[in-house]
């Protein structure tokens, strides 16, 4: 065989005379393969090279690294906030993408293992798509979870080659998908099962189809589906844009521009088209939204994932699990714990309550059946043991506690089953508020006492708050964090107080919903300003969720911890609808009716309810105001007292616990696009009017005067 190479920092290339076949391999220094200007220099040369031998037939693309390219290099991304450079770098990709698929020869990428955003742009602009069958292979077009669009070619060639529908679902979504689907959808076009076999597929595909041109390069060539004209695919994007807006309440941009230049561009030839996407991404790249959420969904969240600046531990750190408490918590947070491969014991008191964990188990496994073959589900269940006896919780080295949120009961249960423990065991309580170190007060073991509070559903909430007290030690905190890596959650560590950091922030919202009924603006407009400021579910929906029992429950337990500052007109009014019977979603009604668990409507008599005089009639901007401020208040507080390491773990907290606007990137990314001088001077107004929850913490008042932010954001002039 008679080779010649080609040597650049980020693709290698290696021309086999004999075939006539230049392979590219892509392998930049570092960890994976990454889009940036090392990338398209290296891969622009490659092609220049390639095509300079004249017996060029055909070039196959793939990696010298486990994955194919991961997309983008977000740093970047990231720091970049110059339209114009952006918009250059942006056109130049898309060039030499578009050259490669002119090469004149047929164009191969061999996926030996996940091509994400621009990296599977990249595959799209190869004539042909081969990929590994290994679980790491990936596919799809993920940008819009970043506030981005695809802007190299994927909103243009993907529904070209699927169809607008198909197409929309996954861009707007930005769904990735494995092997089996991914070539159902048509996003690939062939699997195989080894390294070699993806060559010798390559190789074949080049012999097989030496002049292999793109669908869309050809004359007779025509959109999948609908065509673009058509009355038929106008309908489908209304209906899209429709269900978008009603899903998201017109808050994310990406996903709406990303429908915008899918419906623009597949009425142009390519290069507009790609020229139109180009400009949509630009505009979202620069954007505060799309660097808050960066900052947030990607570097808080990475680093939270890597517990940077927390104790580590090597090795495994429990086998044995005991949860006690078998009720909606209990029996959630088990499942997750067998599945991710514990032994698990559940213990009640009540068999009813064990009874229902067991149906809990068997629909989640139910859910899982089209992925997780018989045997493994067997397996999980085999590994769960649900129990009324004490003594099948011996020789457990992690105990979670999930009962009843009652202090005296919490003791008693930590006195009786503490002994049980096997030697250095860990006892864990899942209490949503109290404080940690009041749980373990009768601990014999305090160093080995800690909060780990689950979010519900708790095989769907990603947030794992873990809650250290002033004893608790660094290894307990080191192998709670092993834990939580390997039942796959997202941890946040938060130092000790009544409400720790989320149940603070979450309260002060939902609370707020509650107070602004009681002020007598209109409920729903009240849902619909916390949809349209971002906020995941709106709070009069959530606390039906949560119920108004706990909403009392809590008020009183807070009155020992926080004294008379936990009085609100909001409170007032949810007794009132507990004393009528209307407890939540749960009870059937609340501040919605609901009708055999489906929710209706709001209450037609929650007017009747307004206990407070609204300090002033507030528009949708005003209502918005006062449910984003009440819980950027309490974040900021649990900074300034050290229940908070980080800024940045607040917002992460709050994104991933309680779905606080993360087009914000977070309550602190929120109140740094602000000017905090302006926002002080609100929360004084709003304090006098109001009560002292909007009281203006001094570290916002002091950030303000020294004109401090929370972070450094890159931001466009
Ligand atoms: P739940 O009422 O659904 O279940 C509590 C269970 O504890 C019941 O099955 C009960 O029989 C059992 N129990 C009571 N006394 C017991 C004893 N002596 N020994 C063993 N079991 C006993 O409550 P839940 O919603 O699962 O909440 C449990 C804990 O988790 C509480 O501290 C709560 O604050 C916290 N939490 C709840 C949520 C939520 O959304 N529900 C979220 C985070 C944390």
């Amino acid at each position: 065989m008679t080779t010649s190479q080609f040597d650049h920092t980020a693709v290698r290339g290696a021309f086999d005379r004999s075939i006539g076949v230049a392979t590219l391999t892509l392998a930049m220094s570092g960890k994976a393969n990454i889009i940036n200007a090392d990338f398209s220099d290296g891969l622009r040369a490659a092609l220049a090279w390639a095509r300079r031998n004249e017996a060029l037939k055909g070039i196959i693309i793939t990696s010298a690294h486990r994955d194919f390219c991961a997309g983008a290099d977000i740093d970047r991304l990231y720091a970049i906030t110059d339209p114009a450079e952006l918009y250059g770098g942006v056109k130049s990709l898309g060039v030499l993408f578009r050259d490669l698929e002119t090469a004149g020869v047929p164009v191969v990428a061999a996926l030996n293992g996940a091509a994400l955003g621009g990296g599977f742009e990249l595959a799209l602009a190869c004539h042909h798509r081969v990929a590994l069958n290994v679980p790491r292979s990936k596919f799809g077009l993920p940008e819009v979870q970043l506030g981005l669009i695809p802007g190299a070619g994927g909103t243009q060639r993907l529904p070209r080659l699927i169809g607008i529908q198909a197409a929309a679902e996954l861009i707007l979504q930005g769904k990735e998908l494995r092997c089996g689907p991914a070539l159902k959808a048509g996003m690939i076009d062939a699997i195989v099962e080894t390294e070699d076999q993806l060559r010798v597929h390559a190789l074949r595909f080049i012999s097989e189809n030496p002049k292999r041109k793109q669908p869309w390069d050809e004359k007779s060539y025509r959109v999948p589906g609908p065509q673009p004209d058509s009355s038929d695919a106008r309908n489908m994007l209304m209906a899209a844009a429709g269900m978008l807006r009603k899903k998201t309440a017109g808050v994310f941009r990406a996903p709406e521009l990303a429908l915008s230049a899918i419906s623009e561009g597949l009425k142009v030839d390519l290069d507009t088209a790609l020229d139109i996407e180009a400009r949509y991404f630009v505009e979202l790249a620069t954007s505060d939204s799309c660097k808050d959420m960066i900052r947030t969904l990607w570097y808080g969240r990475n680093a939270a994932l890597k517990c940077e600046g927390l104790p580590t531990y090597e090795g495994a750190p429990f086998k044995k699990i005991a949860v006690i408490g078998a009720g909606m918590m209990g029996a959630g947070l088990a499942f997750v714990c067998a599945d991710a491969g514990y032994e698990v014991v559940v213990k009640d008191i009540d068999q009813g309550a064990l009874d229902k964990a067991h149906s809990h188990f068997e629909a989640q496994l139910k859910r899982r059946r089209k992925h997780l073959p018989e045997p493994e589900r067997d397996a999980i269940r085999a590994r769960v043991t649900l129990t009324l006896e004490p003594a099948l919780v011996r020789d457990s080295d992690l105990v979670i506690e999930a009962v009843f949120e009652n202090l005296d009961l919490k003791h008693a249960i930590n006195e009786e089953l503490e002994p049980q423990l096997a030697e250095g065991g860990v006892w864990a309580s899942n209490t949503s508020a109290l404080p940690i170190a009041d749980v373990g007060a009768k601990s014999k073991a305090p160093e080995a006492f800690i909060g780990l509070h689950f979010f519900s559903p708790v095989e769907q909430m990603p947030l794992l708050e873990i809650i250290t007290a002033p004893a608790t030690s660094d290894e307990t905190v080191a192998r709670c964090l092993a834990f939580c890596r390997r039942i796959k959650k997202l941890p946040i560590v938060v130092n000790d107080g009544y409400g720790f950091y989320t149940t603070r922030v979450f309260s002060a919202y939902i609370m707020e919903g509650a107070n602004l009924v009681a002020e007598g603006h209109d409920p729903n407009l009240i849902e619909w300003a916390a949809r349209s400021s971002g906020m995941v579910v709106p709070p009069l929906q959530v606390f039906d969720e949560v119920t108004l029992i706990l909403g009392v429950k809590a008020n009183e337990q807070g009155r020992s911890y926080l004294g008379g500052a936990v009085e609100s007109p909001g409170m007032e009014l949810v007794r009132a609808l507990v004393a009528k019977g209307r407890t939540g979603k749960s009870g059937g009604a609340g501040f919605y009716d609901y009708d055999h668990g489906k929710r209706r409507g709001l209450w037609d008599q929650l007017g009747a309810h307004v206990t407070a005089t609204a300090s002033a009639a507030l528009d949708v901007h005003g209502l918005k105001r006062r449910l984003l401020l009440a819980q950027a208040v309490q974040a900021v507080r649990c900074l300034e007292s050290g229940i908070l390491r980080t800024a940045r773990d607040g917002d992460v907290a709050a994104v991933f616990g309680i779905g606080f606007a993360p087009q914000t990137g977070g309550p602190f990314g929120w109140l740094d696009r602000q000017d905090l001088a302006e926002v002080v001077e609100e929360l004084h107004l709003l304090a006098s009017s109001c009560g002292a929850r909007f009281a203006a913490p001094k570290m916002l008042c002091d950030m303000a005067n020294e004109r401090r932010r929370f972070f450094d954001t890159p931001r466009a002039d």
